[in-house]
Parts: C-alpha cells; structure tokens; sequence
C-alpha cells in the first residue's frame, strides 16, 4: 500500500519540479491531443496518439489505455498500439485485485500504482507470466477519469526495463490519463449530441428550441413541414407568428404563468401554418434552466391534431348518419323529432317505401339499387329544403317529417314526395319508372311521441302497400281519401292543360226588368277522361294550392277573348263576359298586364270583360290588391264581387275600391221566398248596393217565385237554372240566335 501512494512533495505542483524542457514537451503533448479533439478526429485514434506521444518521451516502453467494463468489472485493453495483439488477448479480461498488475490495482485501490519490478513485486501476483512473456519490467498506472470525476480505466507505460519513474514521468502519466479522459468525455457528448441530433431530425413532433426570450433558435424538419415554413425563415422570429387568432390574452398569459412557475406547460392550441390554414396541436413547452438556475431555452414538442380532429369528425359523422347516402341515420332523426315533438311543435311525420324495390335490385342489380337510394335520398331532401328532415330508416323505407314552421300541409307533403319519383331514374343508363307507397301520422292527432307517430305511420304505410301501389294512407280516419283525392285531381289537372281537357261554359245573365240576356259567365270545366265532366268546385282548390291556377286562369282569359271576338265575327255584337279570377292569380303583379294583353291579341275592348273576385282577395295583402286592382280598372275593366255575403262582406271596402257590381250568393238567394232572415238580408243589400251606386246580380235564381221577389227588390240582373243552365260555347251561339 505504502508504494501506492503518492510521494506528498510531487503530487502539490509537480510542473514546478519540472525543468523548461519537460514543460515544453508536457505542453505539446497536451496541445496536439487537444488540436485533434477540436479538430473532431475519431476518439480511437486520437487515444492511440495519447500512447504513442508519451511512448516518445518515455524511450523503451509501451503506453496501453484499459477500460473497465461496468457489466463484469474486469478490464480491457482499449488501446495499445505498440503492443502485439497476443499480448493484448491475454491482458482483456483482467481481474482487479491487489495482484492484478499496476492497472489492476488502481481498479482494486483507485489510486496510481507505480511498479519498478514486476518480476518481483506482489501487485504482479497475478500477472508475472505475462511479464515474463513480453518482457514488461516495469509498470507505472494512474486512474482515467470521467467528467464526473468516476474512474473508468487506467492509463499506463510498460518498460522493457526495471525502472522507477521520476517527476516528469509522473507527470507525463498524469497528462496522459486527463487526456483520455477529456477525449473519452468529448467522444461521449458527440454520441449523444449526435443521437439527439438524429432523434431532433427524425422525430414526428413538431420540436422547436428558443431562447429565454422566446425567439427561435432551433426547429426540426417535422415542425417546418406542419407550419410550412423553411428553417430559415424560423430562426430569430417569435413563436407569435403562429398565432390562429382563437386564443384570447388570458390563454396566452395562463400559458406564461405555467411556465414561469412550473417550468411547463401542455394543451390543445389553434395554430395557423404559413398557408393561413388554422390547425389544432398538442402542445407540450418545458423551461430549460442553465447552471444558475435561471431559464436558457425553451423547448416545444408538438402533434399536430388535424388528422386526428377529421378522423374523429368523421367517426362522429358516420355514427349519426347512413353510409350510403349520407342522411341522418335512424339515432339522429329520432333525437330531432323528439326535440321537436318536446317544443309542442306539430308535426307530420310520412314512412315511405319504394313499391316493388326488390324487382330492381333482381333486375338491376344491386350497385344499381344503391344507386337509386342515393340519387332518392337527394330527391327527398331537395323536396324537404332541409337534408335533416329526412332518415334512411332501413332498406329502401324512408322517413321524412315536416313541422308546422313548414307550413306544408301533410297532402302538399307527400304530394311533393310522389313528385320526386315521377322523374325516371336511370341505374347504368337504362331508364326505371318508379313509384312509392306513404304512410304519414301527425302529431299531436295521431299520437304523443315519436315512437307512436312512427308506428302509425308505418301501419298507415302497411295498408297503403296492401291497398296497391302510389299510394298515400294516413293514420287518421277520412285524412287519407282527402289526401289521395287532392293527390288524384293534381296529378290529374297537370296532364289537363298539356291534353286540352279543360272547357268554358258559359251561363247567360239575363235583365230582371227586360228577361233579356245581356251578359254571360264563363265557368270552367274540366273533361276528365276517367270522371267525365268535372265542375270546378271540385278541383280549383287543389289548383289554387298547387299553383297550377296561374296556367289554369290563363288558358281560362285566353279562350273567353277567343269565344268572344268569334262571336263578335258572327254579327252578336260585345256581349259582356265576366270571368272568375282567383286570389292566387291576383297576387301575381303581372295580372292586369296579362288580361289586358290577351283582350288586345284578340281585338276586344276591355270594357266588355268583367272581373269576378271573391272577398277573400280583400282580405289578402291589402295595399297589393289595392295597386292590382287599381290597375285592372285603368285599363278600363269592370269588377264584380263575387259571393256577397258568403265572406267578409264589409261595406268599408265595397266604398273605398272601385266596384261595379255586386253578386249575391246563390245560398241567400234560394232562401228569398221562405226565410225571411234570407230575404232581409238580400233586400238590404240590394239597397245599400244602390246607395254606393253598384249594379246587384242575383245568383242561383231556380224557380219563377224567386226571380220576382228579386225584381220587386229591385235587383238588376241575375242568373240561374230558372234561366238558363251555363252551356257549351256551341249552345250559347244557339241561344243567342235565338234572342236576336
Ligand atoms: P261562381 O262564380 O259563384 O259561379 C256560379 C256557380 O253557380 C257555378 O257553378 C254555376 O254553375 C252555379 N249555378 C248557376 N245557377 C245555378 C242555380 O240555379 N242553381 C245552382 N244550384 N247552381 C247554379 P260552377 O260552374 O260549378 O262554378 C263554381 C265556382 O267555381 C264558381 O262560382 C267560381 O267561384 C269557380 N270557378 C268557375 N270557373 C272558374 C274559373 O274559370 N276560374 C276561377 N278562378 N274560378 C272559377
Ligand atoms: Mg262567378
Ligand atoms: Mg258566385
């Protein structure tokens, strides 16, 4: 042990026992290592360069740098370059203990061991073979240390001769073991700045580096690839440039306190990468303190969520909506109806089936009935206005709910419906008619949740299938022949105009005073080729609602003028012609423009023509009619109310608008010679008719006692079966002959 310690006089200052020569070749010694080290040369071989320096200035010895391995505790030789490689193999491996050589001694004491004769010395216990061998006299070891100041191996010089070292050698020994350390250290830090280089570079995160005052030092390829920007264009400019603008102050202030006091911060934030698109990420940002404590960096490590956020929307998506054609599927229509249904709103709810679906898949095939669902569902939804009232509820049966804020009435609903399968569908180009069953139920009436409502509609459904095809039952009792009939008579007045099955009648109106014919009215007829000849009664409700009234009251204008100017040409003269002409024709701006016009196209007068309007249009949007009628009158038309009484029947407007004539309805008129309450109303209106300057027509005159309780009331004219029924346009020719 006593040997193993140092001399105290050389181990305090030993250069100073140094002469200028061995200073010098100390100091040269250190500095070509260290070049190498700045330089980057391999650890290997700059260790190498380590023995053979100090083999130069030790003549007739070998350096040999050994490691311990931390695994088995034993020692290899790390480098030796002028030691022969058997040498080498029998020296690994050795064991250290207080007979393992100098080197392991200084493994077994952690202290320099200076061996003068390793012939004779019992730290060569273990190894005097080897000595013997190769001829290794003498050995002096000192301890390699760490940066953390641990020992990891030795460092020794092996002389061909028994030899004791001097200042210089101890110091050369010395040197040397500091600089394998330092190469050791340096080679260790370049492993793992490398690894963390290459972990920096390769990793998925977005991992960006700034200084303490948050200006960005350093960025990986991921973040440059997620943000879109070069790393050049990074480097110096705060991480504020990524702001998406959907953080207030306080998140960013919330993040700064995080830091400030737990040295980190992790959450969802909103990005925006250079092409203006904003993202989420995760972001994780951690203080790096240096040596005093104070923060160096920071370092941000962040996912980018965007893939994740559309892959939930979609799974989302897919969880409330049917695959193939992207409607509500059954969970979510169920939810919104039940709100609805909640809000107390009314609603219509109509189960619909395809008649026959099966027949186009077996002919089809079933690609092309996936076809015919989607192209349907589109239908459904553009007839709704709204993708979210409708739900594929299995195979080919959909749903389709309207509420009251609709306002679609159920018939107008499922007429719409029944539209959207009139166009052909075409599966791969081959043209397939289709047509659908309803079932429909309304709530509050038919039930009072959704899972009644749905059940009356599917069993409104199963009777509407079991009934035939194109069929629409309702849940309530009688709903369903109104529904069917309004759906008959429209489908039926469309093909009407196109076919020509429409007619004008026309029914005399005859002077109460003379019993002259001295007028006519056209009415409507409508030859429907399965029900004969329809009266208007009973279609042009539905032609009102459908809007096919426009089209209707024009071939209605343009066939009187036609009648009319023929019967001009046939020497009859201007006979007055009043035409009916409904609200929803009147709503039109353009309607006085149009009447006009087709009295001119035929060469009439306007004044000849009368225009027939119900109380209702008084009702409607006042100030419009008002201009509407304003406008019929300037181009000389005259204007009948017609019904009186039946309505409104208010004085103030028969005052204010610029009537004509006023048409007493035929259910006062029937009652004239019995119900003295009948008779008293149309005696006052006769008078005050007079009063406000207008001509009284009396309607539905049958019988001679009415006809003369009217004329001893004073009522100018009036018509009626006791006269004359309306008749063709042939019939009317006839009877006005006669009259002449
Ligand atoms: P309105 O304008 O009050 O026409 C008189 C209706 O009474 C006609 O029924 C006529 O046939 C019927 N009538 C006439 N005399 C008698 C009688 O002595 N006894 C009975 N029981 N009935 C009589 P029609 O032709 O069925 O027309 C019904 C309604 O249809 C008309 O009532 C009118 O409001 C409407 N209408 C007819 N043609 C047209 C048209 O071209 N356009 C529009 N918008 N509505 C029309
Ligand atoms: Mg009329
Ligand atoms: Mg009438």
């Amino acid at each position: 042990m006593r040997i193993a310690q140092p001399e105290p006089a050389e181990s305090v200052h030993p250069e100073i026992l140094l002469d200028s020569g061995e200073q010098q070749a100390i100091l040269e010694y250190q500095q070509s290592i260290l070049r190498a080290v700045l330089s980057g040369r391999d650890s290997i071989g700059m260790v190498r360069e380590v023995c053979h320096l100090a083999e130069m200035l030790l003549p007739n010895a070998v350096g040999t740098v050994m490691l311990l391995n931390r695994d088995d505790g034993k020692l290899y030789v790390h480098a030796s370059p002028s030691v022969p490689e058997v040498a080498v193999r029998r020296l690994n491996g050795l064991q250290p203990g207080p007979g393992g050589g100098s080197c392991g001694n200084v493994i077994y004491r952690g202290t320099p061991q200076f061996v003068s004769n390793t012939f004779s010395d019992p730290r060569w216990t273990d190894l005097r073979q080897i000595a013997y061998d190769f001829n290794l006299c003498a050995c002096w070891s000192v301890p390699v240390y760490d940066d953390a100041g641990e020992i990891i191996g030795t460092f020794a010089l092996s002389s061909f001769e028994p030899r004791a070292p001097g200042r210089f050698h101890r110091k050369l020994l010395e040197t040397g073991a500091s600089l394998v350390g330092i190469v050791l250290s340096h080679a260790r830090w370049q492993d793992s700045l490398r690894l963390y280089g290459r972990a920096f570079d390769s990793a998925e995160e977005g991992m960006l580096v700034t200084d303490a005052q948050a200006r960005i030092v350093e960025a990986n390829p991921s973040m440059c690839r997620i943000l879109g920007y070069a790393r050049e264009e990074l480097l110096g400019q705060s991480p504020r440039m990524f702001a998406s603008g959907m953080h207030g102050p306080e998140f960013y202030a919330a993040m700064w306190a995080s830091l400030r006091d737990g040295g980190g911060w992790s959450g969802e934030i909103w990005n925006r990468r250079k092409s203006g698109e904003v993202y989420p990420e995760w972001l994780s940002i951690k203080a790096i303190h240096g040596a005093d404590g104070s923060v160096t960096n920071y370092l941000g490590v962040f996912n980018d969520l965007s893939q994740a956020k559309a892959a939930e929307n979609a799974i989302q998506h897919l969880s409330t909506h049917d695959a193939l054609t992207g409607l509500p599927n059954r969970r979510l229509f169920r939810t919104r109806c039940e709100s609805l249904l909640e809000s107390g709103a009314k609603l219509t709810l109509v189960c619909l089936n395809i008649d026959d679906f099966r027949s186009v898949n077996e002919n089809f095939g079933l690609a092309a009935g996936d076809q015919v669902l989607h192209e349907w569902a589109a239908r459904l939804q553009a007839c709704t206005g709204d993708a979210g009232n409708v739900c594929r509820w299995n195979g080919d049966e959909f749903l389709v709910m309207a509420s009251s804020a609709a306002e679609l009435d159920a018939a107008e609903l499922c007429e719409r419906i029944a539209q959207t399968a009139e166009l052909a569908f075409d599966p791969g180009g081959r043209a397939l008619e289709l047509t659908l069953s309803q079932g429909v139920a309304q709530f509050p009436e038919d039930a009072a949740n959704f899972d009644d409502l749905l059940g009356q509609a599917g069993a409104a459904l199963h009777e509407a299938k079991a009934a035939g095809k194109n069929i629409v039952r309702y849940a309530t009792p009688g709903a369903s022949e109104r529904a069917r009939e309004h759906f008959r008579i429209a489908q039926g007045l469309r093909r009407a105009l196109s076919r020509q099955e429409f007619e004008l009648h026309y029914q005399p109106q005859v002077d109460l005073r003379s019993g002259q014919v001295v007028g006519a009215e056209a009415l409507l007829r409508w030859r429907d080729p399965e029900r004969g000849l329809v009266p208007p009664g009973a279609f042009i409700g539905v032609a009102e609602r459908t809007g096919l009234i426009v089209d209707i009251g024009a071939w209605v204008l343009d066939r009187a003028c036609a009648d009319a100017a023929r019967w001009q040409e046939l020497g009859f003269g201007r006979l007055p012609l009043s035409v009916n002409v409904s609200v929803v024709q009147m709503r039109r701006g353009d309607f006085p423009q149009l009447l006009a016009d087709a009295i001119r196209r035929h060469g009439l007068e306007p004044g000849q023509f009368e225009v027939e309007l119900t109380e209702s249009v008084f009702l409607d949007d006042a100030a419009r009619m008002r201009t509407v009628l304003a406008g019929l009158k300037s181009s000389g038309l005259r204007i009948a109310i017609d019904d009186f009484g039946t309505g409104y029947s208010s004085l103030a407007y028969l005052q204010r608008l610029d009537v004509d004539r006023l048409k007493i309805d035929r259910s006062f008129v029937m009652g004239l010679t019995e119900d003295a309450d009948a008779a008293a109303i149309v005696s006052a209106v006769i008078q005050m008719a007079h009063a406000l300057g207008l001509q009284v027509v009396a309607e539905g005159v049958e019988d001679q006692p009415t006809m003369q309780r009217l004329r001893e009331l004073g009522c100018d004219e009036a018509q009626g079966y006791w006269f004359h029924r309306p008749v063709a346009r042939d019939a009317l020719e006839l009877l006005l002959a006669g009259r002449s």
